[in-house]
């Protein structure tokens, strides 16, 4: 993997949100490339050697106490970067290459290493093979770099300005709005052939009966109360109170049993909708299954959901977390989207690109970012609580973990939380359990924002494109 000029210039693009670049030191930059020779008597130059490896053969460097795997390195040294008499800085291992390989999704353009449904898995991936899934190591990387910088500036009396997105973390929420009615009529009788045997089920039969039963009240008696999971008020009423406001994505109608079984245009998911853009709650698209790879059926969607909505939406997330790299993204950004947060894994949390902060993907085929963003999902519950079967206290624990990353680095903590997964009757002590993860996370004393005032604040940050190298 060797990395032409434009990779380069969109990994020092990404840095940019994390410094204020002078010229003083990017003036001083040399890239060489593997093979070439290292230019004699250099002087107050910083140096960039390129590894040129095919795969990532990652060594770990330690920092700060943690043990942190460089992809590209270029040699078993161990230090992260050196400055000699001539004023030269040299950094130690290939990072621009390290960082281009995560950020930009790389390990993706492969049909192997997938589910079912065509997703790609944690399970296979680099981050799975060597056990980095929890770190978000662009950050490291670009760190490294900038301790580099520093050292540099000092020998040469040249000031750094660092900058960060936010002062402490950001902490975005968002909701996937899959399903809205437990007794739904499908629902039912999906329940009835797992009491009859004919379906599988992990749950006991007396607990599917119980629910069935319940469906039934709650058809046949008009004040029975609200269906479990149309519980929009209760998950709003808890954001206002805790200060905070996600974005809810709504999943739309197609030909597939596994989307949305609602319309938008219908009279119930009208009213919430308006509900939620009085109360100043984001509302998104959820990319159906189709919409992952097809052009026309995702701008359907959009512009059905914006006839609701009163308004464009800016952001999406497919369901399932159903994503092809690049063409995914190259169907969003068609769409007019300017942002997409899908990228965790489905089979597990952390950090699929490696990177805490907002980013662009890159177009392999034309060699060159794309404008869409992605804004990193951290954490999903299923991946937590189905996937792995965390129990709540190991969930919270990795939250707490993941808040500490991104409070090293002013990045985020994004997580995601469907709305049919709130139900003590399905999930003994979860709407207790969540009520209290998300207090938890507010007392961190986070910036609680939406995806598109997310992207608002990142692209105010660096106030030019991170298309532009400096
Ligand atoms: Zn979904």
């Amino acid at each position: 993997m060797l990395l032409s000029k434009n990779k380069t210039d969109y990994v020092f693009g990404h840095l940019q949100q994390h410094w204020v670049p002078d010229e003083r030191v990017t003036d001083a930059f040399v890239i060489i490339e593997p093979g070439r020779p290292v230019p004699e008597d250099l002087q107050g130059k910083i140096v960039f050697q390129l590894s040129g490896q095919n795969q990532p053969v990652p060594v770990n460097v330690s920092f700060e106490e943690d043990d942190i795997p460089v992809l590209f390195p270029l040699s078993a040294d161990a230090s992260l970067y050196r400055l000699d008499e001539a004023g030269n800085l040299w950094f130690s291992h290939d990072y621009l290459s390290s960082a281009f390989y995560l950020l930009s999704g790389i390990q993706e353009l492969t049909k192997e290493n997938r589910d079912e449904y065509g997703r790609y898995c944690y399970a296979g991936s680099i981050q799975d093979v060597y056990k980095f899934v929890s770190k978000p190591v662009v950050n490291y990387y670009f760190e490294f770099l900038l301790r580099g910088f520093e050292c540099f500036a000092r020998f040469h009396h040249i000031e750094i300005k660092r900058r960060r997105l936010f002062a402490n973390f950001g902490f975005l929420l968002s909701h996937d709005v899959d399903r809205v009615a437990f007794h739904h009529p499908r629902l039912m009788a999906y329940k009835m052939l797992q009491v009859l045997g004919l379906k599988s089920s992990t749950d006991s039969k007396s607990k599917i009966i119980n629910q069935i039963l319940l469906g039934l009240r709650h058809h046949l008696n008009p004040w029975s109360g609200n269906d479990p999971w149309w519980n929009f008020r209760w998950m709003m009423d808890l954001e206002k109170r805790l200060g905070i406001r996600s974005a809810f994505f709504f999943l739309h109608r197609e030909q597939r049993y596994k989307n949305a079984w609602f319309r938008f245009s219908s009279p119930k998911i009208k009213g919430l909708i308006s509900a939620m853009k009085k109360e100043e709650f984001e509302v998104g698209v959820h990319g159906t299954f189709k919409s992952a790879t097809n052009g026309p059926s995702l701008q359907q969607q959009k512009a059905a959901l914006g006839k609701v909505y009163g308004e464009e939406p800016l952001g999406i997330r497919q369901h399932y977390l159903l994503f092809s790299h690049p063409a995914t993204f190259q169907v969003q950004e068609a769409a007019g989207l300017i942002y997409d947060s899908t990228l965790s894994f489905h089979d597990h949390d952390g950090y699929r690109n490696g990177y805490c902060y907002p980013f662009h993907p890159y177009d392999f085929e034309k060699d060159v970012p794309m404008r869409i963003w992605e804004i990193p999902l951290v954490m999903m519950e299923v991946s937590a609580l189905q996937y792995r079967q965390l129990t709540y206290s190991e969930m919270r624990h990795n939250v707490t973990s993941y808040i500490q990353e991104a409070q090293k680095f002013g990045g985020l903590f994004s997580l995601l939380w469907h709305n049919c997964r709130l139900n003590d009757d399905e999930y003994a002590g979860i709407s207790k359990f969540y009520e209290d993860l998300l207090k938890y996370i507010v007392e961190q004393d986070p910036m609680a924002l939406t995806g598109i005032s997310c992207i608002n604040r990142a692209q105010k940050a660096i106030g030019r494109s991170v298309f532009s190298r400096f």
